[in-house]
């Protein structure tokens, strides 16, 4: 049976949490003299920043819940995803001692965190079609191997990873499973949150930079068993999430209706370049992809790059990334923007 406690370090099992004055005092009241914040008021105009924001975010969570099929003691939200995987490897992995495992070409932010943790990050690679192949895992999982993260749809390479593959290291693996779903709005699979009840070791991130339309907001989300989420929120700064945020986070999802239009128009739009692509001489092959971006080999990718980028286009170079030689990767824009992409790539010529 899998046990969160018997992963998480000994250090954060023992040691006890910061005690803000908003966890402290939860009731209702009139006067609030309890956090030494300027009871005269702020700045802002039209909305008051005086007051420290809910460290649990219990409004935002309570939206959110029924719109992803979870409990809202199923959700932790970070500073981006990314402050859900720096947390997730400082919640179980001993700096200079433990490992965690990721399958690339993939997410650099899985490197730097574990980097920045001391964690060693073994990088397995994906097979030719990207694809998650049991077999690579042969002789890769240690007793300190502690977190297995998946990317799916995968950045860069655009495309879902096997059900079945996850699956099977998600029953056969006994540390942390993080299943990185940043793109899985745009995708032709359900979101392995709706399996959270079968994987006690399971974790789910999403973001809301991607589909969402709010990479400003620095909005991310892990859905994972209660015992896991509330150890991610004893060991994260106590108001992470700042109130200009979570205001403006009730209002997307006030307004998550039209989520589905914005995300049919961009897959539509993505359809179209994917048909595109392949007509213009530059291209060489358009890998299939599943999010709001596309892996496009091209003959010279560092020449495309700049060619580009001198008529004020800019895509991202992913030449040196594992598997992805001359490739770059090019997101969906407005379909004003698709155009003149498409007509840039067909003047080019070497
Ligand atoms: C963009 C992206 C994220 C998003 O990170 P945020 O910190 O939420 O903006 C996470 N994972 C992957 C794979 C991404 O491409």
């Amino acid at each position: 049976m899998f046990d969160i406690k018997t992963l998480v370090r000994a250090n954060i099992l023992a040691m006890k949490a910061y005690s803000s004055a908003r966890d402290e005092f939860k009731g209702e009241a009139s006067i609030f003299v309890d956090a030494n914040e300027n009871n005269l008021g702020s700045l802002a105009k039209d909305q008051s920043f005086n007051r420290y924001p809910d460290p649990y975010q219990h409004k935002v969570k309570t939206k959110l819940a029924p719109i992803k099929g979870v409990k809202p003691e199923q959700i932790f939200l970070g500073n981006g995803s990314d402050e859900a995987i720096d947390l997730l490897i400082r919640l179980v992995c001993k700096p200079g001692h433990d490992e965690v495992l990721a399958f690339g070409p993939t997410y650099g932010m899985y490197d730097v965190s574990a980097n920045l943790n001391d964690v060693h990050l073994r990088q397995l690679r994906l097979d030719q079609d990207f694809q998650l192949q049991i077999a690579s895992l042969q002789g890769q999982i240690h007793a300190n191997t502690k977190i297995i993260f998946i990317c799916s749809p995968n950045n860069p390479t655009g495309n879902l990873i096997n059900a079945k593959s996850i699956e099977y290291i998600l029953r056969n693996f006994d540390g942390l499973v993080v299943i990185d779903e940043a793109y899985i709005d745009f995708a032709s699979e359900p979101s392995w949150t709706s399996r959270l009840a079968e994987f006690p070791n399971l974790v789910v991130l999403q973001t809301f930079s991607k589909a969402w339309g709010m990479a400003a907001l620095r909005l991310g989300m892990a859905f994972a068993s209660p015992e896991i989420i509330s150890f991610l929120n004893k060991i994260k700064p106590p108001y992470n999430i700042n109130e200009a945020t979570q205001s403006l986070a009730l209002e997307a999802l006030d307004n998550a209706n039209r989520l589905p239009e914005m995300v049919k128009e961009i897959n539509q739009s993505r359809n179209k370049l994917m048909e595109d692509l392949p007509k213009l001489p530059v291209v060489k092959k358009v890998y299939p992809s599943d999010a709001n971006f596309i892996l496009v080999e091209v003959t010279d990718a560092d020449k495309v790059y700049h060619y580009l980028l001198e008529k004020g286009i800019v895509i991202r170079n992913r030449t040196t990334q594992p598997g992805c030689h001359n490739c770059v990767r090019i997101s969906v824009g407005t379909r004003a923007e698709n155009e003149a992409l498409l007509e840039a790539l067909n003047a080019f010529s070497e």
